[in-house]
């Protein structure tokens, strides 16, 4: 049975308040001792898509930041590049993104760094020899990181049902590269009638997979290794993408990428799930959408499984129904079956309720 903890919590209380439940359960889950004054930290959020106003606001997490700079002086705030493209997919625009939804040195003391570089390029691959995937192609930073803390907001999603810590673990760690391999099983296309054969795909190519035919830019399967860089780098959009119509399959993978981050960590890494403004969209979404139930609280536990578990129990036994499925018609067990079935965590737990009147 896995500790899971519990703070009640809304969105609208003081930020100092919230702030502190954070360390709170930082505090509990006890991963300060694994922190050395060299340790390379990394607060893994969601910044918030240009438009949305769920995302987890830097000031929840600034009495955390400020232990953590007490300890060591390698903590960071950070997420990866987009597959899509908008204003996340690129370090230089994501960044600029980041400082607008107060993510910044000067507000929180550590600074804010993109996980996979500029285009979302910079990875590493790592063996892991799963049910659907060979390998995971994580952002190197990950890679060069001690411990890891994930910080996520609690919503529904479009193609997981549920979207927490496993989405913000396995899609939110992974390379532009790592993403498109979870989201489709083909490779990028060219939509001719929208390509203006400018080349700039053919100078990004990693592998030479772009040719001219037709008077278009045409994308080779046989040497294309689907990286993703053409969608992100064609200035009219000609590139598309496949999108996996078959979200049991996306889950999967996206939970095998978690468990291929998570396993990088051994007990260096703790979850924190915000079941406040939940959405029944993620914060991807480049809109301000509204809650789909009251506020509920913050959660916390070193296993990413359980911790999300935990969530969708006490926001559908809040709402006296599987609310998560009638948003999202999709099965979101599978996700966490499947990661539990390879060994990621587990979906049995014990909550523990850290709340002044302890109801849960
Ligand atoms: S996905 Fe990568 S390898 Fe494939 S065509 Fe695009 S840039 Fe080239
Ligand atoms: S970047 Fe886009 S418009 Fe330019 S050649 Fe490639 S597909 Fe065509």
């Amino acid at each position: 049975m896995v500790d899971v903890y519990f703070i009640e919590a809304a969105a609208s209380d003081e930020a100092g308040s919230l702030s502190h439940k954070v360390e709170a359960l930082y505090d509990i889950l006890a991963i300060e001792a694994q922190i050395k004054q060299d340790s390379f930290v990394a607060l893994k959020v969601h910044f918030g898509e240009k438009g949305n106003t769920g995302y987890i606001r830097p000031e929840w997490l600034s009495g955390l930041a400020a232990r953590l700079t007490q300890k060591t002086r390698r903590a960071f705030i950070t997420d990866t590049n987009t597959l899509y493209v908008g204003s996340r997919s690129n370090a230089s625009e994501h960044l600029k993104l980041a400082w607008e939804h107060g993510y910044s040195q000067e507000a929180l003391g550590i600074p804010v760094w993109i996980a996979d570089g500029m285009i979302g390029r910079d990875d590493d691959e790592i063996k892991v020899d799963l049910p659907r995937i060979r390998s995971a192609k994580i952002a190197s930073t990950f890679l060069s990181t001690d411990v890891l803390l994930c910080f996520s907001h609690f919503t529904g999603h479009v193609l997981s049902g549920v979207g927490a810590a496993l989405k913000n673990l396995g899609m939110g760690c992974a390379s532009r590269a790592g993403k498109l391999e979870q989201h489709s099983d083909v490779h990028p296309w060219v939509k001719s009638k929208k390509c203006t054969l400018c080349s700039t795909c053919f100078e990004y190519c990693p592998t030479g997979a772009i040719v001219e035919q037709d008077s278009a830019a045409f994308i080779q399967d046989e040497t294309c290794i689907g990286c993703g860089e053409c969608l992100v780098v064609c200035p009219t959009g000609a590139i598309g993408l496949s999108w996996d119509d078959d979200k049991g399959r996306v889950q999967e993978k996206i939970a095998e990428y978690a468990y291929s981050v998570h396993n990088l960590f051994e007990g260096r890494a703790g979850y924190f799930n915000f079941l406040v403004r939940m959405t029944r969209d993620c914060d991807c979404m480049s809109k301000d959408a509204p809650s789909f139930m009251e506020d509920i609280g913050i959660l916390a536990s070193r296993d990413p499984v359980a911790l999300d578990k935990a969530s969708v129990d006490l926001v559908n036994t809040r709402a006296g129904k599987d609310i998560m499925q009638e948003l999202q018609p999709i099965d979101w067990t599978i996700q966490l079956r499947h990661a539990q079935e390879i060994g990621l965590g587990s979906m049995e737990y014990g909550l523990k309720d850290l709340s002044p009147d302890g109801r849960h």
